[in-house]
């Protein structure tokens, strides 16, 4: 079986591990620091603040940034559960809006649509590994003095016009074993705001700023410092994992792009996707019907994955708190998406035997 995801950790991530557990630090420490330091320089931010989820990092951008009950975010029903789940921990309310058909990304006009004098913040998603809209989302915050909070747990390595994803506004990011870099489990929020980097520091460890004397609500959603040690290993392969997870999406658009209802995924000018997956989309005039497709794939040993088949919109926990929108391109994209292996241990047989299977079964 081609699998859909799989973390690649090497001697130097098991050495990086075993030194910490030898120093005998191995809960905060050094290792946590630098790699805040490593990874805000690589986000080009002053300020990055680890955490043990990108749940996490979420619920703490929105806590640092004031947002509470009575307040509005409009984000993305098509994504992972925790985008809009963060909102709701804070006690405020998720607004959704649309999203684009060809980046699956939120759509500004739509965000335009949903806005009210409850509106606080955006929460935009950089779905798959590619760009939000972000220069029409941070005209829209400006000028509706909204505050920006960016979902960049598949967005590591992205970049708006040679701008990194999480350099906007607050920046989240999750290093879950799926994602383009792994601690094991970990998060990460990143910014130029010196208040939210103290909150946030506040936040993860109970409240306080010294030991024993606590200002306010905070958690225990600290990173320890043996998943800080994966993580500066990894960040310092980041771009060489994109980089073939990019060449691995081009070889496989090259081979699936002229089959008849079979949408590939687009890059917009100016985007860098970094492919955290690579997304296709079957379309009406396919010859199979998409879970069907899902099913002979799956006999021909290629592994793939839905993300996402219910939009969260129309998950029980949101239609049970009154959630009635209808979402045209979100509806649509939930049922029509297929996600197929592209990350880093993809060789090129692998892409061969799914392109050759692709035009077998469909072509
Ligand atoms: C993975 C992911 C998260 C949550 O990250 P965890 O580390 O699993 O808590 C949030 N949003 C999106 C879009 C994700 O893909």
């Amino acid at each position: 079986m081609i699998p859909i995801a799989r973390p690649i950790i090497d001697e130097e991530e098991i050495d990086a591990v075993t030194d910490v557990m030898r120093s005998g630090v191995i809960a905060e420490g050094t290792k946590v620091f630098d790699f805040e330091k490593a990874f805000s320089g690589y986000i080009g931010v002053n300020h990055a603040v680890a955490v043990n989820s990108g749940t996490s990092a979420l619920q703490i951008a929105l806590q640092a940034a004031g947002i509470g009950k009575g307040d509005e975010v409009v984000t993305s029903s098509f994504s992972f559960i925790a985008t809009a789940n963060s909102i709701l921990y804070n006690g405020a309310k998720p607004v959704f809006a649309d999203i684009s058909l060809d980046t699956f990304n939120i759509d500004p006009d739509d965000i335009l649509n949903h806005i009210t004098p409850l509106t606080k913040a955006l929460l935009p998603v950089h779905l798959y590994g590619h760009p939000a809209e972000m220069k029409a989302i941070m005209d829209i915050a400006q000028d509706k003095d909204l505050i920006v909070i960016e979902d960049a747990c598949q967005a590591h390595g992205t970049a708006y016009h040679g701008k990194s994803a999480g350099s906007f506004g607050t920046g989240t990011f999750s290093f879950y074993p799926t994602k383009n870099m792994t601690t094991g489990e970990g998060g990460m929020i990143t910014t130029d705001d010196k208040d939210i980097d103290a909150t946030a520091r506040m936040i993860r460890s109970h409240g306080s700023k010294q030991r024993y004397h606590h200002e306010m609500l905070g958690y225990n959603f600290r990173m320890t410092d043996i998943s800080a040690a994966i993580g500066l290993v990894q960040l310092g392969r980041l771009d060489e994992f994109n980089r073939k997870r990019m060449e691995n999406a081009r070889y496989l658009s090259a081979g699936l792009r002229s089959l008849e209802g079979i949408e590939v995924p687009q890059i917009r000018n100016g985007c860098t996707h970094v492919f955290h997956q690579y997304t296709i989309r079957v379309t009406n005039n396919c010859r199979l019907e998409r879970d069907h497709l899902v099913e002979l794939l799956g006999n021909k040993g290629i592994g793939t994955g839905i993300y996402y088949p219910v939009p969260i919109h129309k998950q029980p926990l949101y239609k049970k708190s009154g959630y009635i929108d209808s979402l045209k391109n979100t509806e649509t994209a939930s049922m029509q998406v297929i996600s197929l292996p592209v990350h880093p241990s993809v060789s090129t047989e692998d892409l061969d035997h799914i392109i050759t299977t692709m035009g077998e079964l469909i072509g």
